[in-house]
């Protein structure tokens, strides 16, 4: 099925972040999912904008709060597959407490940020992706700050699914994303989208200077934490693929204690006050 719609998105010619919009279309095509079996969820930046670019259902949300929305979508309905989106600033900043406790909690939604090193919506401020030294409207004598090395932190967060990919590479970008998808658990998928209006800093042309593939290391294995963790100290975070995988990590839904196999969205609301106690109690 078609996740086009008719809206023309607004983004600047040239924004990474139309590349992250066609991966997730066809990687939820190719992962067999239709329009209404999918929920995009939203934050607020020029990211944000993402979920209403997608034929599915869509939310966009508030600053740093698409992952409580996508997590409370998922538990009402779970048999919706549920992208979370953002940018960096929208999850490494404002939203951090949300990633690490969504990461550990290990619920089943597809987290993609669309990482550009800068706040590009109020036109260029450090985010925490920001290297030190990055000079900007807020910080013009360079940042001060050292960027936050987010792969390190999901992995040490207890993370099941942890993978990173570039917005020029959309083969790579949608395989990942469509294991994502897949993945029984949380998944964290953080893409280097270059922002080209407000960061000539950290371009197309950086990354693909910068960017180690996984695939040109020989005998790396996702499922090893210890190697993931040294692959990423070894190249500052520098790389793209599947970082680590560990497909044996229950998902929160599985561990929901009498979880009902039918989900809450489909069921009768017209409950008697009984009924309604006995339903709630399933969440206490
Ligand atoms: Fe993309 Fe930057 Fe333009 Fe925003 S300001 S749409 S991030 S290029």
């Amino acid at each position: 099925k078609d996740f086009r719609n008719n809206v023309k998105p607004n983004w600047c010619p040239g924004c990474g972040d139309f590349s992250v919009q066609a991966a997730i279309q066809r990687a939820a095509a190719n992962a067999g999912v239709v329009p209404e079996e999918l929920a995009v969820v939203s934050g607020i930046g020029c990211s944000g904008r993402i979920s209403g670019y997608i034929n599915s259902y869509g939310l966009h949300g508030i600053h740093g709060r698409a992952l409580p929305i996508a997590q409370g979508v998922k538990m009402a309905n779970r048999e919706l597959t549920v992208i979370a989106s953002g940018g960096d600033g929208d999850g490494f900043a404002i939203g951090m407490g949300h990633t690490v406790h969504a990461i550990r909690r290990n619920i089943d939604v597809t987290y993609i940020v669309m990482d550009n090193q800068i706040y590009g919506l109020t036109k260029g401020q450090t985010s925490p992706r920001s290297e030190m030294g990055f000079k900007t409207k807020s910080t013009p004598a360079g940042s001060i700050e050292s960027s936050l090395n987010v792969m390190e932190m999901a992995l040490t967060a207890g993370a099941s699914f942890v993978a990173q990919s570039f917005s020029s590479d959309l083969k790579e970008l949608t395989s990942l994303i469509e294991k994502g998808i897949e993945h029984k658990g949380f998944s964290l998928i953080n893409v280097f989208s270059p922002c080209v209006t407000f960061n000539k800093v950290n371009t197309y042309d950086w990354f693909k200077e910068n960017l180690t593939s996984l695939s040109t290391i020989e005998d790396y294995n996702p499922s090893s934490r210890m190697q993931a963790m040294n692959t990423l100290m070894e190249h500052d975070g520098l790389v793209t693929g599947l970082i680590y995988q560990d497909k044996d990590k229950p998902s929160y839904e599985a561990l929901v204690n009498g979880f009902k196999e039918e989900a809450l969205a489909t069921q009768d609301i017209n409950l008697e006050k009984e009924q309604f106690d006995k339903l709630t109690a399933e969440f206490m």
